[in-house]
């Protein structure tokens, strides 16, 4: 059959497709509505952008809204994120007041869309506070989380937990990030799409062209971290592991960035970045538009590996791509992170800056080691963490919430 979907058969069969066909059939014409706080930038866009379209093609009425707010908005929920993975905030009442007064107002504009809904999925905390405006509810609430939780600062998660609560359902990303709460909790991993600019193939003419654009040499070591600029991603670390690797080898660093418009702390982090780059030609910090996936990708295909070394990772697309791509990564051994990165087959788990500069000079000197774990990489990426899988899960769970009372479903 034709359309979006068959594409994906080529890559994981069509077994796959005709279940996800089947489960789709029960939900056929059902109202989801998706709705986050960024269009572009980070992993849920990222998400979002390809999801929506195939829930789309199934005959599954899927909508995505996104939240706005002032600059004061996505301060108070930037510092509710690096709360909930783990950082002291004090969030000021005057701060939670103007998150509280922003979230109503959206629901002002987003009222009739949600109320329609029968189903409504609320991503992080940016909008959890949704379902305080609306009491009485048509649909299922359902709150996703795809941050590192797994030690949220209390006081801000004891804030949030009073609307998370509200909620009939919450998805998260690993079991260790789960807390308690009065309602199902479901795990779904995230997920890369193959068929994205992010991911399809790319001609080695196109290659060529972003290593002349961006001054790499290919003929030298490329080592990536593609990354929002933000401090989780711990990029002066990456910095610092580099400078050790670059005693042995002639490396090359690529951190790859871009914002997102839900936050706000990129400048800072990019010029601290810039300052302990310290103006070495062999280190390029590029600041791409969130867009731009073809040069992500390239970047990406044309490193011999890829760090994510991120000190806390809600699930790390980034890993994701890059194994999917063939490449060994040396990730924080952190959240998502660990579910990816299987220590010594599909990359290297590490601790510190040292830890990483180790397994860099250790993959660059044994090449045919580096060769094994990316295709190990990418074949673990194809039996886990493809949109096919995710969108089974999406599907069941939407099975799951909306028949809840009946033992048994027929998907004929
Ligand atoms: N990304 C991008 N441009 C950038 C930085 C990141 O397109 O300059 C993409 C990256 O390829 C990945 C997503 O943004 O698809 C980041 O997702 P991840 O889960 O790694 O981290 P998050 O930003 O959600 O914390």
């Amino acid at each position: 059959m034709a359309g979006l979907l068959a594409e994906y058969e080529a890559i994981v069969g069509p077994d796959v497709i005709d279940q996800l066909r089947q489960l789709a059939r029960i939900l056929d014409g059902m109202n989801v509505v998706h709705v986050n706080s960024t269009k572009e930038g980070g992993g849920v866009a990222e998400i979002l952008h390809r999801l929506i379209p195939l829930k789309k093609e199934l005959g599954i009425n899927a909508k995505w809204e996104v939240i706005t707010g002032n600059k004061e908005f996505y301060q108070c929920t930037k510092l509710m994120h690096n709360a909930l993975q783990g950082n002291r905030a004090d969030i000021s009442e005057e701060m939670l007041r103007n998150y509280e007064e922003t979230v109503k107002e959206n629901y002002e504009g987003l009222q009739r869309h949600l109320e329609d809904a029968d189903i409504v999925i609320i991503h992080d905390p940016q909008p959890a506070a949704l379902i305080a405006s609306c009491p009485v509810r048509k649909g299922k609430w359902i709150w996703r989380c795809h941050i590192d939780v797994s030690h949220p600062y209390r006081q801000v998660w004891k804030y949030l937990r009073y609307f998370v609560s509200q909620y009939d359902a919450s998805i998260w990303s690993l079991s260790e990030f789960a807390q308690p709460l009065p309602h199902p909790l479901y795990l779904i991993a995230p997920s890369i799409d193959p068929l994205s600019k992010k991911n399809i193939d790319v001609s080695s003419d196109d290659l060529e062209k972003v290593c002349m654009k961006y001054g790499l040499d290919p003929a030298r070591p490329i080592i990536t971290q593609v990354s929002r600029f933000d401090r989780f991603k711990d990029p002066v670390g990456v910095i610092h592991s580099y400078r050790l690797a670059k005693e042995f080898h002639p490396i090359q660093l690529v951190l790859a960035g871009g914002g997102a418009s839900d936050d706000p702390e990129g400048e800072e982090v990019l010029a601290q970045v810039r300052f302990a780059a310290d103006g070495d030609p062999d280190i390029h910090v590029l600041m791409l538009p969130s867009d731009d996936h073809l040069t992500i990708n390239a970047l990406q295909r044309v490193s011999d590996i890829v760090l994510q070394k991120s000190t806390r990772e809600g699930f790390g697309l980034t890993v994701t791509e890059a194994m999917w791509k063939g490449k060994p990564v040396i990730g924080g051994d952190t959240g998502g992170i660990r579910l990816q990165v299987i220590n010594h087959h599909t990359g290297f788990l590490v601790n510190t800056p040292e830890g990483a500069a180790l397994r860099i000079r250790y993959l660059l000197k044994r090449r045919e080691k580096l060769q094994k774990m990316g295709e190990k990489a990418h074949r673990f990426v194809l039996e886990n963490f493809l949109i096919t899988r995710h969108l089974r899960e999406y599907l069941t769970l939407m099975v799951a919430v909306m028949f809840k009372r009946q033992d048994r479903i027929e998907t004929q």
